[in-house]
């Protein structure tokens, strides 16, 4: 297990060390190294010195690297999967499909580095050739939320790789763990030194901030709060330092009175529980049209009483730990707070006594007025309101500050596509539980952040177009 600091190629210590805690019962895991001003500005140097050599490589050197980072990963799966579970908590099947989905990010973007397309024409005007083409756009600070260590990690590296950009990744001080591992498979892989560097500041906001004030540094990839967010771009503005913001959500589900409740409802619990509901892309308002609600609401409680709490590592766990007390004690309030405002708990809804920071599958009936519709819920609670007319549904649907991702069910394609359409998000998964593909662009819209990873256009927040104007 790394637990260091990773600067110019050399694991390190800094200036102290943090307690990394497994949340299922509170136990320490590791002490990792945490950085103190000297080695965040070690980091950016050596992510400069390296820049302008590694922005020269060749697309297929660099692609051949991600490409043995996937196969590295791919071959330690169950690895990279137990150390994200005993870090974050979330049970072994989630984990596995998290480490399976990173990996993903590193075979996408290891093809993605040989086809960056660029243009020549001729100018309307016929007075010169127009050339298009995208340079590597710089130093790039990386920062990554708990709920996908891995994830959320190899989403910024593979395209950064891809780009030709050196790098800085600060993870998330409660799962460092894997963030670490995931830097070790990029050394052995073949990654050259000072390309990508890991630090974990002892103090984020003031790192950050004295970073994103650095000339050296060109761009900031953000994963994690809408609030923190907010932060980031107002410090990243000073230096106009270029930003891709991946913020909260808070998704909406509509599923029409036609909807097929067998396919709605397995789809539904994969996009309310993948991560025991700790996902931006978490199905946290369930709109459900008055004709099945009964029949929907009975069937989502029984599916949702079907869950095994308990430690995620242990065998037929099917929903983990949250990440910390603190996180799911924030659950147990707003669970409180919805039920103190008239929602009706169909199942759950109390916080276990003893260690370990559980709670179980629950299931809330609301009123469209319901305060826990106002939160990003980021654990395995299913609030569900009943709506009539399709116009309704859709208008209390949009009624967010976000808008990452809907999901609409119905058996009629044409209205699904309708309401689609109407759905004010980045994107929207029709009678599907899980649509995070690295062939497909994710990222919202409204609070829920700027620009896009994946598919073709995760490589362009690394990349900056330039214009190059030929007379002939
Ligand atoms: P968070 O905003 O608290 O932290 C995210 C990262 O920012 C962490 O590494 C944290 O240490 C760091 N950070 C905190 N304060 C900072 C500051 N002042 N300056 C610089 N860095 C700072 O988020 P979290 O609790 O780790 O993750 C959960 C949130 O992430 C949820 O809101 C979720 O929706 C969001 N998320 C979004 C996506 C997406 O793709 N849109 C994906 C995963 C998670």
């Amino acid at each position: 297990m790394r637990t260091k600091l990773y600067i110019n190629g050399e694991w390190v210590d800094g200036i102290g060390t943090i307690a990394v805690h497994d949340p299922s019962d509170g136990s320490i895991i590791a002490e990792v190294a945490l950085a103190g001003d000297a080695e965040c500005e070690a980091a950016v140097a050596a992510a400069d010195a390296a820049a302008v050599s590694w922005a020269k490589t060749a697309p297929r050197f660099r692609s051949e690297i991600l490409r043995k980072a996937f196969e590295i990963m791919t071959a330690e799966n169950e690895a990279i999967a137990t150390l994200i579970s005993r870090e974050n908590g979330k049970a072994m099947p989630d984990a596995r499909g998290e480490a399976a989905y990173a990996a993903e990010f590193f075979r996408w973007f290891a093809e993605e580095t040989v086809r960056t397309p660029g243009d020549f024409r001729k100018s309307p005007s016929g007075d010169k050739r127009i050339l298009v083409t995208h340079q590597p756009i710089g130093l790039s600070i990386l920062i990554t939320p708990w709920n996908f260590p891995a994830g959320m990690a190899t989403r910024k590296i593979g395209p950064a790789v891809a780009a030709g950009c050196t790098m800085i990744l600060k993870p998330a001080t409660e799962t460092p763990l894997t963030a670490m591992y995931i830097v070790d498979v990029m050394e052995r892989a073949g990654l050259p030194k000072g390309v990508l560097n890991l630090i974990l500041p002892e103090k984020s906001g003031p790192a950050i901030s004295k970073m994103l004030h650095d000339d050296r540094v060109m761009n900031l990839s953000f994963t994690g709060s809408t609030e923190v967010g907010r932060i980031i771009l107002k410090e990243a503005a000073d230096k106009v330092i270029r930003c891709s913001m991946e913020l909260g959500g808070n998704a909406q589900v509509i599923v029409h009175d036609d909807a097929d409740l067998a396919i709605t409802i397995p789809q539904l619990l994969l996009a309310k529980m993948r991560n025991g509901g700790a996902a931006c892309t978490a199905a946290n308002r369930i709109f459900v049209q008055r004709p099945i609600a009964d029949k929907f609401i009975a069937e989502l409680t029984k599916s949702m009483s079907a869950f095994v709490v308990g430690r995620g590592t242990d065998a037929g766990i099917t929903l983990g730990a949250s990440v910390s007390l603190k996180e799911r004690n924030k659950i147990a309030e707003i669970v409180d707070e919805s039920v103190a405002a008239g929602g009706k708990v169909q199942v759950g809804g109390v916080k276990p006594e003893g260690e370990g920071a559980f709670y179980p599958a629950t299931v809330l009936t609301v009123d469209k007025d319901n305060p826990i519709l106002n939160h990003e819920i980021f654990g395995p609670v299913a609030p569900v309101v009943i709506f009539d007319t399709d116009e309704e549904g859709i208008a209390w649907a949009n009624d967010t500050d976000f808008g990452l991702i809907s999901y609409v069910f119905s058996g009629n394609l044409t209205r699904a596509l309708r309401t689609a359409e109407a759905m004010e998000s980045g994107m929207v998964a029709i009678n599907k539980g899980v649509i995070s593909d690295p062939a497909a662009p994710f990222g919202g819209v409204k609070q829920s952040g700027l620009g896009r990873e994946g598919g073709f256009d995760g490589i362009h927040e690394f990349l900056q177009t330039k214009y190059i104007a030929l007379e002939i």
